[in-house]
């Protein structure tokens, strides 16, 4: 993973997977980036290092009530049964000092740019209002003829 300017990497484990699925790798000798789909953490890391702002994943390790915004295990009652965080594919962070809809427009503008060319699909609008946080994911969509799928929920 890429780094701050003061060495060290921008995200945690904790703030991809909940304190139990942590637990239950470590035991195991795991990591929790082996649940993840590469090409959604080489997202993730290269567009927080190309916008220069903190992203809020999970924050429970630092006090905050947020533990499902990475992976959701199957212990997870909450979002959809099928939902690309059940895979590991999905991702949701509120940015600091940006909007989640500036976030969306950048990429959108630049859909190809190589640090997040593998993002297929963002969530737009839930119930016609904006959402206040990204969710990206790397799902099997033909973004080649289609563009990124932009689900308005
Ligand atoms: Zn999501």
């Amino acid at each position: 993973m890429l780094r701050n300017r003061h060495g060290k990497p921008y995200f945690t484990e904790a703030e991809f997977v909940d304190l139990n699925t942590l637990k239950r790798l470590q035991a195991k000798g795991l990591k929790a980036w082996n649940l993840f789909d590469p090409g959604l953490l080489f997202s993730v890391d290269n567009l927080r290092h190309y916008l220069g702002k903190p992203f809020i994943i999970n924050n429970y390790s630092y006090g905050g009530d947020r533990k499902w915004s990475g992976y959701r295990s199957m212990y997870c009652l909450e979002g959809a049964v099928d939902s690309q965080h059940r895979l590991g594919r999905a991702v949701d962070f509120v940015p600091v000092g940006i909007t989640a809809d500036e976030v969306r427009e950048i990429i959108l503008k630049d859909p190809w740019n190589p640090k997040w060319k593998y993002i297929t699909c963002l969530e737009m609008t839930r119930k016609g209002k904006s959402i206040p946080w990204v969710h990206m994911d790397t799902r099997n969509w033909d973004k080649i003829n289609n563009g990124i799928l932009q689900l308005n929920l």
